[in-house]
């Protein structure tokens, strides 16, 4: 089959790889629809990467397949159904997963990224980390459940309420999953600060009240913002200085981007005297069933997010326009 593989270095190739066998009583052999590129591939792929990645591995750890067969002790999944994974599979017995945190659980080893994920035709997957979705669900938003899933992680922490005012910084897909299901919960006024017209326009699209340059942030906040805003979040990995000034007395901060360079400085007083919550969200937790939920009911606005549909052999381009910030979310359909 061929498989788009991690060559180190920031080398992405695409390569012929033998079809991958049920090699584990729990393993899924599953036929690949669809999968995402993240901006995590993104990452991956910087000299010197962004995030760790193994080199030889297949990338791709936001997809939808069909099961083509089942490991002998598989008893609860069946052939035929059309799942979506989270590729991040927990242990369930480590320290982390028995507290119910399974984002901390010591022992995920990440399909696309230390295991092969789905940029290919065909990936294994353990029964565990599997969760159905309906058939009738478009493709290219059931590629959107497993960043889902690590959004409504942070909106879960978020508990925004009706009425409430929210700033999301970084209209990436990120940001554009959490507009989207801000929008749905009531939020408002919904701002969003992005430098690029193109993704502005997308969270524009998928729910956002006002979108801003963060320039014109600096310039409109005391206006549209004079008691700060109730929930702030950095969906780009850096901000939290600015997502700081941005809160309001008792104001929550949701963590979500991430950036392992970034080091700013802080303007601590501030968080002891407005009283903030700051909220780190890292990747999902126990949160595939609510995004399946959400998608499959149609209750948010997330069409407008996929800008990109491209073929497995296309997957260098798909990267290069998610660089250059032309395209919000690629697709890929192996
Ligand atoms: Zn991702
Ligand atoms: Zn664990």
């Amino acid at each position: 089959m061929r498989a788009a593989v991690y060559g180190g270095d920031g080398r992405l190739g695409l390569e012929d790889r033998p079809m991958p066998r049920i090699e584990l009583d729990d393993d899924l052999l599953i036929a690949v629809e669809a999968c995402g590129i993240c901006g995590s591939d993104l990452q991956i792929l910087n000299v010197p990467p962004g995030h760790p990645a193994t080199p030889g591995t297949i990338l791709g750890h936001e997809f939808v397949g069909r099961v083509e067969a089942i490991g002998a002790g598989v008893t609860a999944i069946d052939v035929g159904w059309r799942v979506v994974v989270d590729p991040d599979p927990k242990c369930g017995i480590c320290q982390s997963c028995q507290a119910g945190r399974p984002a901390n659980c010591e022992h995920i080893v990440a399909l696309g990224v230390y295991r092969d994920g789905g940029l290919a035709s065909h990936v294994i997957a353990p029964a565990a980390a599997v969760y159905r979705i309906a058939e009738d669900v478009p493709t290219a938003r059931a590629a959107l459940v497993e960043p889902l899933a690590c959004v409504i992680n942070g909106t879960n922490r978020a508990a925004v309420r009706p009425g409430e005012s929210v700033v999301v910084m970084g209209a990436g897909t990120i940001g554009c999953l959490f507009v989207a299901v801000f929008a749905a919960a009531g939020a408002g006024p919904l701002i969003v600060v992005e430098p690029n017209p193109v993704r502005a326009a997308v969270a524009a699209a998928v729910g956002a009240d006002v979108t801003l340059t963060p320039e014109e942030f600096q310039e409109r906040r005391q206006a549209l913002l004079p008691n700060g805003a109730d929930v702030v979040v950095d969906a780009v990995g850096s901000l939290l200085p600015a997502a700081i000034e941005a809160a309001g007395m008792g104001g929550r901060i949701v963590l979500f981007g991430m950036n392992g360079a970034a080091r700013p400085a802080i303007h601590q007083v501030e968080i002891t005297e407005k009283g903030l919550t700051i909220l780190g969200s890292y990747i999902s937790n126990f949160t595939f069933p609510t995004a399946i939920r959400l998608v499959e009911a149609g209750s948010l606005v997330l069409d407008p997010i996929v800008t990109t549909v491209l073929p497995l052999d296309q997957v260098v381009d798909g990267l290069a326009s998610l660089r250059s910030g032309d395209a919000t979310k690629v697709v890929i359909t192996p």
